[in-house]
């Protein structure tokens, strides 16, 4: 087993954390009481799905089906013989099986009838991982997720204080007998939680996390208001009531790059049906080559292209794009100290 912990705060200081860090336990030795005791349970697992080229859309290999492990290797097994779910009665020698060759190219696409599972292995092991954050967080609720066939994170887990701050948890390989038990085929990850947001207060009750369906039940998910102005002024419309052209301006950065952007101003009224209205204006500024902000060594100097809320500039100052490409410069210095950018060197 090893442990390391990383230090998140270093990659956007904020005086309100106090600390940010992620915490991993890797290798830890699983317990599997009952398989350890009684033996593993094999089963067929694999998939079946409706894309890809034909020869990859079925698969089949060996788990255990009680605590997840595979054996090594998970072996390769026809999808006609063998149906998902099916008790594995076969041999777990790790061998080809009669009618192909390790030769034969076929053998190795997972839907061809080609190797026979493995040994289980002797000491498997699984991934602990956990994040905190103590400070201000971003995030007020809490929520639990189970994997799916697929997934990296068998369980996960989160609870979210708002400015106390919050916990993550997550587990690899740990936790596959409740992922086989009640989440065992199709890839999508359930959740179960609630989180406040914005005066709303939402749940999901073994919800779908990728997908939405107007078929799903109603008890699956859903939110109501817990601000009271809500109830007695009814509910909060935003509108935008006029903008601006897109005009040109130049952003002028201290390296001495300069870029050309657009800018623009747009005004916005937000009001409850029973409320006063509160206008206010927003403005933009989008650079269609991107103002680069940071260095990537794999993808090019990432780049900052549009930005949006900031506030407090209005056109009754003729001079307004003007103040917009200085805030846009100052959000891009800002952008680049927080990551250490290094301007290219001029020849
Ligand atoms: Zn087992």
């Amino acid at each position: 087993m090893y442990r390391f912990s990383i230090d998140r705060a270093k990659d956007r200081p904020d005086p309100r954390v106090l600390l940010h860090r992620s915490y991993y336990a890797h290798d830890v030795p699983r317990l599997m009481a009952l398989c350890r005791l009684l033996g593993h349970k094999p089963v067929v697992d694999g998939y079946d799905s409706k894309y890809g080229p034909e020869e990859h859309r079925r698969s089949r290999w060996v788990a255990c089906d009680r605590c997840g492990v595979r054996p090594d290797p998970q072996g390769s097994l026809s999808p006609d013989e063998w149906n998902l779910g099916q008790p594995y009665t076969g041999p777990m020698t790790g061998t080809w099986t009669p009618g192909t060759s390790s030769r034969n190219i076929d053998a190795y696409r997972p839907t061809t009838p080609g190797r026979a599972p493995g040994p289980w292995p002797d000491k498997p092991t699984g991934v602990l991982g956990a994040e905190l954050i103590i400070g201000r967080s971003h995030s007020i609720g809490a929520d639990i997720k189970v994997g799916n066939a697929g997934s990296e994170h068998v369980l996960a887990a989160h609870i979210g204080l708002g400015p106390l701050g919050a916990l993550y948890v997550h587990t690899e390989h740990f936790g596959q007998w409740v992922q086989r038990r009640f989440n065992p085929t199709g890839y999508e990850s359930r959740e179960t939680g609630f989180s406040i947001y914005e005066g709303d207060l939402s749940w999901k009750l073994w919800a779908k996390r990728d997908s939405w369906s107007k078929t799903d039940p109603k008890w699956m998910r859903g939110s109501f208001s817990i601000d009271p102005r809500h109830h007695l002024l009814g509910p909060r419309k935003n509108r935008k009531v006029s903008e601006t052209e897109k005009v040109p301006a130049v952003v002028r950065m201290p390296e001495g790059d300069t870029h050309d952007v657009l800018v623009h101003l747009e005004q916005w009224e937000t009001r409850r049906t029973r409320g006063r209205a509160r206008t206010y204006w927003t403005a933009e500024w989008a650079c269609e080559a991107g103002i680069p902000v940071r260095n990537h060594d794999w993808k090019g100097n990432e780049t900052y292209s549009c930005a949006w809320g900031i506030e407090g500039v209005t056109p009754d100052n003729p001079r307004w794009p003007y103040i917009l490409a200085a805030k846009a410069a100052e959000q891009c210095t800002r952008d680049r100290a927080r990551y250490d950018y290094r301007a290219p060197e001029t020849a």
